[in-house]
Parts: C-alpha cells; structure tokens; sequence
C-alpha cells in the first residue's frame, strides 16, 4: 500500500558543502517537494544547504515550517521567509516535534547535526517507536562510505541484514520521494542473538 507522505522532514548540513551539485541537488528537491505538494519541515535556519533547500521550496510555493530552538533564534539565524516558525528550549524537544509533523524523513549530505538527527529516527524506527519513511539523498555519493559502513555493521553481527531496508538510498530527489511512497516498514527484531 502506498504511503501517504504530505510532510517531509529534510536533515541536511548548516553548511554548503565543497561542491556544487551540494546545492544544486537541495534545489531540485525544494522544487520537487513543492511541484508534488509536499510540505517541508527543516531547521528553520538561512544557513548552508538548509537555507538554500528551504529558499527553493518556498520560491516554488511550498509550505514550509522551521524548528529551532531559542539559542539558534537569538543568533539570528532565523529564515525570514517561512510560513511558519516553530521554537523550542532544547535540541531534544525541537527533534522531537520535527518528528512528530513528518509523514516521512529525508538526509541530504551534512555534518555530524544530520547524521544523528537521521540516525535518531532510525533508531525510533528499528525499536518500534516510530514508523517513518525514511531515505537518503546521496547526491555524488556523499554517503558512500556510510552506507559501506552499515554493511559493516551487517557482517559484524551488530545489525540483522534486513534492516538495511529500513532506508532507501537514491541520488535523484523525484526517484527518492517515489521511494518513500512504496516504502514498507522491517519488521524482523534488532536482536541477533
Ligand atoms: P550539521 O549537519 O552539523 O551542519 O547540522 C545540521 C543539522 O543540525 C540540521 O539538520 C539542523 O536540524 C541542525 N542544525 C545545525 N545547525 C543549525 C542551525 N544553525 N540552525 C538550525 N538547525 C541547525
């Protein structure tokens, strides 16, 4: 059955990256999301792949929300621009609501603020806590090593081989969004032993 996923939560970096396809690519999902109607739900802030995601999606007449919490309000870090603005004390309860307003998630390339953010909701997933989509836009294969990492993971007896599937891995942002449509949760237990 397909997923219906009419908000997105994006994890990407607060900076712009070494190359530009980086920022290339968090304009075509901006629009990608817009032109399919999704909402955004990011960082909230103007800065690195963030700002340039968030800029496109709202040229293009999506809605989309920020989540920050007070600190990075008060650095003025804030996008002017946002249909909605959301501010949090802390950097748990701000995850949390993003979260709780996504139907799906999405990493773009970044520094370890994604990783662990996207890492957070797998986690959730893998212990039954959440049930959420969730892919990796592995634009010139930024997560390349990551994803040979998990392999790791797998041959080392750490993490059972079907939980790979609890991410999809593509670099075009239209294919990855179709894959979170079809998206099925794993359903086999963490535990190996
Ligand atoms: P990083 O990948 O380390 O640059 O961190 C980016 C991630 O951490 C984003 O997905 C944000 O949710 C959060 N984050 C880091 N810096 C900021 C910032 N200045 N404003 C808002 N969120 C931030």
């Amino acid at each position: 059955m397909a997923n219906e996923i009419q908000t997105v939560a994006i994890y990407c970096g607060s900076n712009n990256g070494r190359v530009e396809s980086y920022t290339q690519f968090a304009t075509i999902l901006g629009k990608v999301l817009a032109k399919r109607k999704i909402n955004l739900v990011y960082g909230g802030t103007n800065k690195g792949l963030m700002g340039v995601l968030a800029n496109s999606a709202i040229e293009e007449g999506a809605n989309v929300t920020g989540v920050i919490t007070e600190r990075l309000k008060a650095k003025n870090q804030v996008h002017p621009n946002l249909s909605m603005i959301e501010t949090f004390p802390t950097m748990q309860s701000r995850k949390a609501r993003m979260i709780e307003l996504a139907d799906a998630c999405i990493m773009m390339p970044g520094g370890i603020g994604t990783l662990e953010e996207f890492m957070e909701v797998w986690t959730l997933n893998q212990l039954g806590e959440t049930s959420k989509p969730l892919g990796v836009l592995n634009i010139d294969n930024y997560f390349g090593n990551l994803i040979a990492f998990i392999e790791h993971m797998i041959a080392e007896r750490f993490l059972p081989s079907a939980h790979i599937n609890g991410i999809v891995v593509n670099s075009d942002p239209e294919e990855l969004i179709n894959l979170l449509v079809k998206f099925s949760p794993v359903t086999v237990e963490k535990w190996l032993d």
